[in-house]
This record gives structure tokens, C-alpha cells and sequence, in this order.
């Protein structure tokens, strides 16, 4: 049932008519990664200490759930090379990406709870359940109720990194998700050394490429910055590209581009 459940998930975007740019057959998102981390698994009790007591668990979410699915959807060469020679705000392309394809990421996250269903199997999405919320002064700065990265990281899908993303086997510009569901499924092991050993700052003390491509300064060697990093991501970069974009989300992305990251582990 995992190949069949990764292969859905694989088949499902690189079919979605959706995935690539209006006026070209650019794609948002090259082919997912999949991974699954146990509903009983202590790190999810872990993450109530790491994140806050307001963190979910999986079971909380889902009566009986099973199994934590996640997926990682890698943004699309193009995009990303878009994307790299911006010095302070997104291109079209990134912010496209931003707002139609995290719209095919939520067709995904409905289209596995149908797909589970009709095998049997109840599923919930965290990000769509009415538990799931935002908090914005906790230790960790604005946190949510399920974090889709801490769910990655659990199935085994890779790393954080200094700029607070999370660097897979395809690199730190992608958009995940997940989907909770009472079908059991063997766990992705989860083969990194730390939480922290993909990115190569944690690894040597080298690079921090990203604290310079940061147009605002919410990088340094001390971490990231959430709220500088917000005033730009929903503040400044929508209010000057919003209409010329046509899209009310833009994100960013600058630190996720033209890094050593941006499309592989690099310390491999
Ligand atoms: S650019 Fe370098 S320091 Fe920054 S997250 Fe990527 S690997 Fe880590
Ligand atoms: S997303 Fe943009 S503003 Fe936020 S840390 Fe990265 S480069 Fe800076």
C-alpha cells in the first residue's frame, strides 16, 4: 500500500492539468517526495516541547489515526531560476507558484482524503481541520498548531536549515503538506546524523549564502527572523507586486534560490 499511496500522490500532480504557468507549459512542481512517520511516534510528543503545548498530535486530529503521510512538491527548475536573479522582491513565476500551486496542493491534500476513503481508510488534512491554528507569540515566534515541516522531518523527508526551511533530497525550494489517515504504513526511516544536517552551516560553519540573499536582514548566523521575515513575505511584497502579479500572495523565496540548497542536500 506505500508504493501505491506514493505513487497516487506522484500521478496525481504530474497529471493535475493545472501544474504549469497560464500562458506556458512550465510546470509549478516537478515529481513529489513521499514519506511516513507513525501516529504513535514520540517525536510528535516531542514537538509539543520543541514548538508548544499547542501542537497537535496526530491523534488528536484524527480518532484512531494511524499513519502521518507527507509529500514534498520540489519547485520546477524554471521557477526557480526565475527566482534567482531577483535581489529584493519575487518574480512572477515564484509568486504564481505561491498562490496556484499551493491551490494544487490543497487539491492534493482533498484528493488523498477521497482517495483513502474509497479504500476505507478515514483522512484528515491538519492544515484544513478546524483545530488547526496560528499563534503569534510563543518561544519559537508565530507557530501554528500542525507544522507541515515537522511533519516532513517525522517521515524521514529531510532537515531544517539556518534560514528555517527544510532542504530534501531535492533541495529547500519546494511546498509540502500532509494528510493524517488510519491506514497503517510502514515509517520512511529517517536517516539524517541531526534535525539540523542538511544544511551546511550546521554541518561545517560554512556557507550562509541565504543571510545575503535576504533582502530585509531576517537571516543571520543566529537563525531566522519570523516577524522581519513576515513584515516582507505578507506585507511588502504583496502590496508592491499583488496587482502587477495579479495574485494576493507572493511569497518570497529569495533565500531559497541561488543557494547551494536550492535543489539538493549540499553537504552530500
Ligand atoms: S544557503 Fe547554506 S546556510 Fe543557508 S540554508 Fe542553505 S545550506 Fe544552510
Ligand atoms: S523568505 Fe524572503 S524575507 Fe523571508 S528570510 Fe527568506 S529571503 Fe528573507
Amino acid at each position: 500500500m506505500e508504493e501505491q499511496l506514493r505513487s497516487e500522490i506522484v500521478r496525481f500532480i504530474g497529471t493535475h492539468q493545472g501544474n504549469h504557468l497560464p500562458e506556458s507549459s512550465i510546470a509549478y512542481f516537478e515529481q513529489p517526495l513521499v514519506g511516513f512517520s507513525a501516529a504513535a511516534d514520540p517525536i510528535f510528543h516531542r514537538y509539543r516541547q520543541i514548538i508548544g503545548p499547542f501542537h497537535l498530535l496526530p491523534d488528536d486530529l484524527l480518532s484512531g489515526a494511524a499513519t502521518s503521510v507527507s509529500w514534498v512538491l520540489p519547485i520546477s527548475s524554471a521557477v526557480r531560476e526565475s527566482n534567482r536573479v531577483q535581489t529584493d522582491l519575487p518574480s512572477r513565476e515564484w509568486a504564481l507558484t505561491r498562490t496556484y500551486g499551493e491551490q494544487i496542493n490543497g487539491d492534493l491534500r482533498r484528493h488523498l482524503i477521497a482517495w483513502l476513503g474509497e479504500r476505507g481508510h478515514a483522512a484528515v488534512a491538519p492544515q484544513y481541520s478546524p483545530l488547526w491554528k496560528e499563534f503569534s507569540e510563543t518561544p519559537v515566534g508565530i507557530a501554528s498548531s500542525w507544522s507541515e515541516r515537522h511533519a516532513a522531518y517525522a517521515a524521514g523527508l529531510g532537515t531544517f536549515s539556518l534560514s528555517d526551511g527544510f532542504i530534501t533530497t531535492r533541495g529547500i525550494a519546494h511546498r509540502c503538506g500532509s494528510v493524517i489517515t488510519t491506514l497503517a504504513l510502514t515509517p520512511t526511516l529517517r536517516a539524517s546524523v541531526s534535525h539540523l544536517s542538511n544544511c551546511l552551516y550546521y554541518h561545517d560553519g560554512s556557507c550562509g549564502v541565504c543571510i545575503a540573499r535576504c533582502p530585509v536582514g531576517a537571516i543571520t548566523r543566529n537563525g531566522h527572523d519570523k516577524a522581519r521575515c513576515r513584515e516582507l513575505v505578507y506585507g511588502t511584497a504583496p502590496e508592491k507586486l499583488s496587482e502587477q502579479y495579479g495574485v494576493a500572495q507572493t511569497g518570497c523565496g529569495l533565500c531559497q534560490t541561488k543557494v547551494p540548497c536550492e535543489a539538493r542536500v549540499p553537504v552530500l
